[in-house]
């Protein structure tokens, strides 16, 4: 089969590669459509983001397969579902040996399994998953929906670990994917008063489309837009989705300084930006203000070991509560695509790209 292989930072390429063997209790699945990560596409280009030592150390050994974490595909091989049945994977799969999956806590796992990341992933034509990390794909679901859940159920996960309550005023840092997707889970689940920034016009319409109440520029002064649009106090819940790599389009390390100052006292910011390991924090305004900094999972393994988050995903967009459409403005066909993908995603702002340029590797459905 055809599959991303990594030589170096920066050099992908599609190569000819031995098919994958399923281990036990392990499936092959052909992948319909994959899309990369943007935090695939900055460990790809070498940023210091989690994970770089380890990619850095396999790369020094030798080419690699790496990424392709978020995909959809159809069954080809025994397992719990038949062959045919349109699927999913939680990218996280526990070892369920270790001392902390003993005592029931996979999130603590010091050695899951990680697809596209510890073993090879769907940047390729198949794919081989634990048959527990498989989530069947109801119909009415789409291969190109399906293979953008895992950041939707990451957004279900922020949510929840916010405790948004019934009328709580949401500031949303940041209208890229997560901020979109924040947007509609926040409007979804009750909050109340949603404000949402975003730097480019285009971003900020998504943001209002997806249920914004209030959409602002992000070059703009924005404390004192949020204060006055709540009553003074602040937002009871910041989720922080713009900060992280500037190469790659994001907004560096100043936004959780905006964040702490724009939530009220008490109130609650989820990190769901990626920053390096020692980037700086506002810790003294953070203490001084009450605020409580939450941190979701990394991975959906931990949040949802049985695909519950990512079944309740596939819900949502089958009911048309949320649009991951919206998200896709770049479909490319063909696993040879990958590399553009990784290029479009990589920067969507100089390439006019909503969320993560899709690939279409194969068909979709009964075959
Ligand atoms: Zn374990």
């Amino acid at each position: 089969m055809r599959a991303l292989v990594l030589r170096g930072f920066g050099d992908a390429t599609v190569e000819e590669v031995p098919d994958p063997v399923p281990g036990p209790d392990e499936v092959v699945v052909d992948v319909a459509c994959v899309q990369p990560s943007v935090t695939e596409c900055m460990l790809i280009a070498g940023d210091p983001v989690a994970m770089h030592d380890v990619l850095a150390a396999r790369l020094a050994a030798g080419p690699t397969r790496f990424g392709g974490h978020e995909f959809a595909g159809v069954v080809n091989g025994p397992g719990p579902f038949p062959p045919g049945t349109r699927v999913t994977a939680v990218e996280t799969a526990a070892c369920r040996a270790c001392a902390a999956c003993r005592r029931d806590r996979p999130d603590a796992c010091p050695s899951p399994a990680v697809l596209g990341f510890t073993r090879p992933g769907a940047f390729a034509e198949k794919v081989a998953v634990p048959a527990t990390s498989l989530v069947a794909v109801p119909d009415g679901v789409t291969a190109s929906q399906a293979a953008a859940v895992q950041p939707l159920a990451g957004a279900l996960h922020g949510h929840a670990i916010a405790e948004v309550r019934p009328g709580d005023s949401v500031l949303i840092l940041g209208a890229g994917v997560m901020g979109v997707l924040h947007t509609q889970v926040a409007r979804h689940g009750g909050a109340g008063q949603i404000i949402v920034t975003g730097r480019s016009p285009a971003k900020r319409r998504l943001a209002l489309e997806a249920g914004a109440d209030l959409v602002l520029d992000a070059a703009d002064d924005v404390l004192p837009a949020v204060l006055d649009a709540t009553g003074g106090i602040g937002a009871d819940v910041v989720f922080e989705t713009a900060g992280g790599t500037p190469g790659a389009g994001l907004a560096g390390t100043s936004t959780l300084e905006l964040a702490a100052r724009c939530v009220r006292r008490g109130g609650r910011i989820v990190m769901v930006a990626v920053l390096p390991r020692r980037a700086t924090a506002p810790l003294g305004l953070l203490r001084e203000r009450a605020v409580a900094l939450l941190h979701p999972r990394s991975g959906a393994g931990g949040y949802s070991p049985g695909g519950g988050a990512f079944e309740q995903a596939l819900r949502l967009i089958r009911r048309g509560d949320v649009d991951v459409d919206r998200l896709v403005t770049h479909r490319l066909d063909g696993v040879d695509a990958l590399p553009k993908a990784l290029d479009i995603t990589r920067d969507k702002a100089a390439h006019g790209a909503a969320g993560p340029a899709q690939v279409t590797v194969g068909p979709w459905g009964w075959s």
